[in-house]
């Protein structure tokens, strides 16, 4: 059993080890002693995981009672969310109990953003079922829903009370949703870790679970506590969003977030090359080990499409962009441009 001990405006323990998740009722009375739970899971993980962790949480005297929705982004809107609230108050949920967010990254953003609001707050734990919600979204706090106009445009900064990471649970995601939340793991790398990025190359990520969790998670908690609001150095997870939100966004979504990241990395590290920051070879490994993956490198659109989107990102702030560019493997540096230079930069990274 591993802990990664999160210092932000709320201290809290994440947990990786095979057996949580039968133990998570333990875990979750002694940490945040609450009198009853309400669980929230999408119908898969439900399926597959709910009766167990309720029946874990019963043990440790814990009440329980569950709230299963879709699965899906789609999910992920104003309605569920006031589904949510509506149900925690039926079932007369106070501040004395907690919100248990059981499954990927659309549960912990939707359950953790109804517990952020309801009764002003409660508490929640995260227990991640998919590698993207286990070495991103579970850890630092951002909860949220989507609108129409666009993707977590409503949400709320909210630190969970306890996260547990049992790695066993990953066993039944299908490969695609693995390999997408590898981009996330393999981006790590390229911010951090020459040696890590090396691990990946020579042992396949199922086997090596808990050293990827606990590398990332503990990456995102130097991040966080350094950063926890997103005003400066949490920009640095940005690796490869800039380029690969425009792309996951032209695809209208059918290119997967991981596989748009991926994308996205490859493009600023062309770029980079192409700027002097940093090595052909740099760009050449990243490709090697994304293909590795089975994520995409080829940039499916043209600068001119891309360019729009990118120009009304959220993250676009007034007239400049801030990039985060590769110098090698394991250090990036923040680039801000100019809006106008966007599109050099694009055609740099292999758009057309
Ligand atoms: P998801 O929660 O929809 O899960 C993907 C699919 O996998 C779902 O169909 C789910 O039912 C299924 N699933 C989950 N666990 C399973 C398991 N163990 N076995 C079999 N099937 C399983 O999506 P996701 O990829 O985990 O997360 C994506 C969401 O995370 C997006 O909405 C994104 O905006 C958000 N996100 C948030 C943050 C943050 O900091 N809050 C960071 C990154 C991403
Ligand atoms: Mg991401």
């Amino acid at each position: 059993m591993k802990t990664v001990h999160i210092d932000a405006s709320r201290s809290y323990d994440v947990r990786i080890g095979r057996g949580l998740l039968d133990d998570c009722g333990r875990q979750i009375a002694e940490r945040v002693r609450c009198a009853s739970a309400a669980v929230v899971a999408d119908d898969t993980v439900y399926a597959l995981y709910g009766e167990r962790v309720c029946a874990s949480l019963e043990a440790a005297g814990v009440r329980t009672v569950c709230y299963v929705f879709p699965h899906g982004e789609k999910s992920k809107n104003l309605l569920e969310y006031a589904k949510i609230l509506n149900f925690l108050a039926e079932n007369r949920v106070t501040r004395a109990d907690a919100l248990i967010a059981l499954g990927g990254g659309v549960t912990g953003d939707l359950g953790g953003f109804a517990a952020a609001t309801y009764l002003r707050g409660i508490p929640f734990v995260q227990l991640p079922t998919t590698l993207l919600a286990a070495v991103d979204s579970s850890v630092g706090g951002k909860t949220a829903v989507d609108l129409p106009a666009g993707k977590n445009l409503v949400g709320a900064f909210c630190q969970p009370s306890l996260v547990l990471c049992d790695p066993h649970v990953l066993s039944t995601l299908p490969d695609p949703i693995f390999y997408d939340g590898c981009a996330e793991v393999i981006k790590a790398a390229m911010l951090k870790s020459h040696t890590f990025f090396e691990d990946l190359d020579k042992t396949s990520p199922r086997e090596q679970l808990e050293h990827i969790l606990e590398f990332c998670i503990a990456m995102k908690r130097d991040v966080v506590e350094e950063d926890e609001f997103d005003t400066g150095a949490r920009q640095m997870l940005n690796l490869g969003h800039t380029f690969g939100h425009a792309v996951e966004a032209a695809s209208n979504f059918s290119i997967s977030h991981g596989c748009a990241v991926s994308i996205g990395m490859v493009m600023m590290t062309r770029a980079a090359v192409k700027k002097g920051y940093c090595k052909e070879d740099v760009l050449e490994q990243l490709i090697a080990l994304l293909k590795k993956y089975h994520l995409p490198t080829e940039v499916p659109y043209p600068a001119s499409e891309l360019l729009d989107i990118v120009r009304s990102d959220k993250k676009t702030m007034g007239s400049t962009v801030t990039l985060i560019v590769p110098e090698k493997i394991g250090r990036c540096t923040l680039v801000p441009i100019q809006a106008v230079d966007v599109l050099d930069w694009l055609t740099a990274g292999g758009a057309e």
